[in-house]
């Protein structure tokens, strides 16, 4: 049987070195822990970046996928199925907008988005021909395509991709008075994380998406909010846009709208936007799969009857202030919104990796973003005893007299 590094080497061999995961090699998960190929446990505080917001292997969502693999997985949109209907209704109806077009990863939902906003751009509000521009905030995340990588402030994700994609202005995330600015009559579109995930679980200034609405709605501006990580109860609400009472005229979901299966994604707005494609415009085989369909009706029911927002919510507010408590010498700030949490590690204590060593070590999964931000976003379905376990590991991790590793 193949140990961690024999798995670790395998894969470092045969694919591309695009990512820098922890040296830990998982075969089962259940609810919020998993284990590794040497039958360790671990507490999941990543979720696969918010996907598995319902914990691994929701029983519910377990049968549904089962029961769905027992009677058909692949249509293809050039045939209904019996599944998509019923799944777009019922999102629909639990969003409430009026339309949703169904797509498998977040970068797919964010391309969509852009598409219909270009040419609502067009047709509606009648920019001129290929000068439609969608603001877009430094610091962002919106996926990996090539034209999401175009409007990406990172200089990783772009550098040697060009030629980029024009016609994404960038302004500084949270400041209003930059986007006041940056609107001209050909901005068709302002895209915005509600609280900036992968860029460090950056939360903006309290009334600033309210406020950035309204900037939008009285410049005929379309308001996209990429909920793809802050959606479907992660911090507390069902949106993270939520939190200020905003309606976004354009919402983009992924990861969790699977609860961690499938990939399941979709763009959500009303008639006006959706209704700019037509017959051939846009697609994807696998988008709206009946297998895809069944498994996100499941996840969609299993936030809601186990009442996953509120949850997040209660555990999230009190988990937080905890972490605040815990008086150490390298922690900067503790920020978030229910359980999408990041610690900000003090530049002089070195970058935050060797702390997330240390936790694995401890049995704790914690994945560093942005050099310096340890994120906690467990599945939403933990229980309290084991966060409270979790805080003592933490605040010895975080309490060591030199930075760890
Ligand atoms: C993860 C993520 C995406 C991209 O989703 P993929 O499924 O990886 O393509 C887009 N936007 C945000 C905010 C994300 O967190």
């Amino acid at each position: 049987m193949p140990n961690t590094a024999a798995y670790i080497a395998e894969a470092e061999k045969y694919s591309a070195h695009n990512y820098h995961p922890l040296p830990v090699v998982l075969d089962r998960g259940e609810g919020a822990w998993v284990w590794d190929v040497d039958g360790n446990r671990y507490l999941d505080c990543l979720s696969a970046y918010s996907a598995v917001n319902q914990g691994h292997r929701h029983p519910a969502i377990v049968a549904a996928a089962k029961e769905q693999l027992d009677r058909l997985t692949l249509t293809s949109r050039a045939f209904h199925n019996d599944q998509m209907g019923p799944f777009l209704r019922e999102l629909c109806e639990l969003t409430k907008y009026e339309k949703a077009l169904p797509m498998n990863t977040g970068a797919e939902a964010v391309e969509t988005a852009i598409k219909a906003v270009r040419r609502w751009g067009y047709r509606v509000k009648g920019i001129p021909e290929d000068k439609a521009e969608i603001i877009v905030c430094e610091n962002n995340f919106h996926g990996r395509t090539t034209t999401i990588v175009s409007f990406s402030s990172e200089e990783s994700y772009r550098a040697g991709f060009g030629p980029l994609t024009p016609g994404f202005p960038m302004i500084p995330y949270g400041e209003l008075g930059a986007l006041r600015q940056a609107i001209t009559s050909n901005t068709a579109g302002f895209l915005v994380e509600p609280i900036q995930g992968e860029g460090g679980v950056v939360v903006p200034p309290d009334g600033y998406l309210k406020a950035a609405y309204e900037v939008c709605q009285s410049n005929r501006v379309l308001f996209m909010a990429d909920e793809i990580q802050t959606g479907l109860g992660r911090t507390g609400r069902m949106f993270g846009s939520d939190w200020e009472a905003v309606r976004p005229d354009v919402v983009m979901i992924g990861k969790a709208l699977s609860g961690g299966f499938y990939p399941v994604s979709a763009m959500l707005s009303d008639s006006e936007v959706m209704d700019m494609f037509a017959p051939g415009d846009h697609g994807s085989t696998f988008g709206g799969n009946p297998l895809g369909a069944a498994i996100a009706r499941a996840a969609l029911k299993v936030l809601v009857e186990e009442q996953l927002f509120e949850r997040a919510a209660e555990l999230g507010n009190w988990f937080m202030d905890e972490l605040r408590g815990i008086d150490s010498p390298h922690v900067a700030l503790v920020r978030g919104k229910g359980l999408l949490i990041g610690v900000v590690v003090r530049d002089e204590s070195g970058p935050a990796r060797p702390f997330c060593e240390e936790l694995q070590r401890r049995g704790i999964l914690a994945k560093e973003t942005h050099e310096q931000v340890i994120r906690f976003a467990p599945p939403l379905v933990v229980e309290k005893e084991t966060l409270e376990w979790a805080l003592g590991e933490i605040a010895e991790v975080l309490t060591q007299p030199v930075a760890v590793g």
